[in-house]
C-alpha cells in the first residue's frame, strides 16, 4: 500500500512502508501517533500534559510511565544544554502564541513576568514503587514538550516496525524524519533525505543527505512564524531573553539514530548557536552529524 498521511501534532505526518504496507499496519502506526498526541498536546484540554500543568503545582500528581520518561529526558537535556532546550517554557510559549490565533508581540513586562516561571529546576520527578510522580515548585510553571514529541513519536513508530519485522520505512512527522532500515540490498544505495532551504522553503532542498537507518531532524525559523515590521517572530524561544532565538542561524539539522535526541538537540542548537560548548561536543554523543544553515545561506557541517 502506498504512503499514508494524517494530520497529527498540528502538521502533516506521513509514513511510507513500501511493499510492506498493509492497511492494518498503517492503522496501528497512526493510532500510536494519535495516542501520543492525546498524551502530550498542550492544545488538548484533556491531555495528560494539560492535567499535569493544571495540577502539579498543588502537589504531586501521578503520571504514566511514558509521560514520566519523556519529561525526564527533556529535563536532563535541559541540564545538558544549559537551558537552551527547556521543557518549562510553557508560560512564554503560550504568551507569544506563535502559530495560534492569539499570536502577538507581548509587552516587555509580560515577557519579564513569564520568564520568571520557566525554571526547569522547579520540576520534581519522583519514581517510587507506587508509580511515577511529578510536581512543580511554581504555580505558573507550564511544561511544553513540543520540541521533542515528534522525535519521541518517530522512535516509538520504529519500535513498532521492528516488533513487526518490517525492514524498511520512511517516516516524516512534519519534517522530523526517520529513514528506517536500508533502501536496498546494495550498500551504496541509500535513502535521499532533503534538507529544506530555510531561505526559500518552496525551492529545491539545500542539501541532500544519503543515509540508512537514522533520523534526520530539522529546527528552523521558517516552520511557524509571523512577520511584523519586517521582523520574523518564530516559534523557538530563548528562555534567557524571552524572545524568539536570535543568532545567525536559519536552520539546524541533526542526524542520529535516536529521533528524540535529534529533536531535542536541533531545538537546543538553534537556540544556543554553533559555538556553545554542548554544541561543539555534539551533546556528548559521538555519532552525530550537525548541519547548520545560516541566514545568508552558508552551510556548515560538523
Ligand atoms: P522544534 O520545532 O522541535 O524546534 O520545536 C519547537 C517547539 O518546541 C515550539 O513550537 C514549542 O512548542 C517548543 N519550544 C520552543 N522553544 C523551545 C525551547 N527553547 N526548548 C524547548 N522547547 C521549545
Ligand atoms: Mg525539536
Amino acid at each position: 500500500m502506498k504512503m499514508q498521511s494524517q494530520y497529527v501534532f498540528g502538521t502533516v505526518c506521513s509514513i511510507d512502508l513500501f511493499e510492506g504496507g498493509t492497511e492494518e499496519l498503517y492503522a496501528l502506526l497512526f493510532n500510536r501517533l494519535n495516542l501520543i498526541e492525546k498524551k502530550f498536546s498542550v492544545n488538548l484540554s484533556d491531555s495528560e500534559i494539560s492535567y499535569v500543568n493544571e495540577n502539579a503545582s498543588s502537589g504531586e500528581v501521578l503520571v504514566s510511565r511514558e509521560f514520566f520518561d519523556v519529561l525526564k529526558f527533556s529535563v536532563e537535556f535541559a541540564q545538558k544544554s544549559g537551558g537552551a532546550f527547556n521543557p518549562a517554557l510553557g508560560s512564554l510559549i503560550n504568551l507569544w502564541g506563535i502559530g495560534t490565533e492569539h499570536q502577538r508581540i507581548p509587552a516587555e513586562n509580560e515577557i519579564e513576568e513569564a520568564k520568571k516561571h520557566c525554571d526547569f529546576n522547579a520540576i520534581t520527578l519522583r519514581e517510587a514503587d507506587e508509580g511515577c510522580f511529578v510536581s512543580f515548585a511554581d504555580d505558573k510553571l507550564r511544561v511544553d514538550l513540543g520540541g521533542i514529541v515528534k522525535g519521541y513519536a518517530a522512535d516509538e513508530l520504529v519500535k513498532l516496525l521492528k516488533e513487526r519485522g518490517v525492514t524498511k520505512a520512511v517516516i516524516n512527522l512534519g519534517g522530523n524524519i526517520y529513514a528506517f532500515g536500508s533502501k536496498s540490498d546494495k550498500p551504496d544505495e541509500k535513502w535521499n533525505i532533503g534538507i529544506k532551504n530555510p531561505l526559500k522553503v518552496d525551492a529545491e532542498p539545500i542539501v541532500i543527505l544519503e543515509v540508512n537507518s537514522t533520523s534526520v531532524v530539522t529546527s528552523g525559523n521558517y516552520e511557524r512564524f509571523f512577520m511584523e515590521d519586517g521582523v520574523r517572530y518564530h516559534h523557538i524561544i530563548d528562555g534567557k531573553t524571552g524572545y524568539p532565538a536570535e543568532n545567525d542561524l536559519a536552520s539546524v539539522t541533526v542526524v542520529n539514530e535516536s529521533s528524540i535526541f535529534c529533536d531535542a538537540m536541533a531545538t537546543a542548537c538553534f537556540v544556543a548557536g554553533t559555538e556553545a560548548e554542548f554544541v561543539r561536543n555534539k551533546g556528548g554523543t559521538g555519532a552525530v552529524q550537525l548541519i547548520f544553515v545560516t541566514k545568508n545561506g552558508k552551510i556548515v557541517k560538523k
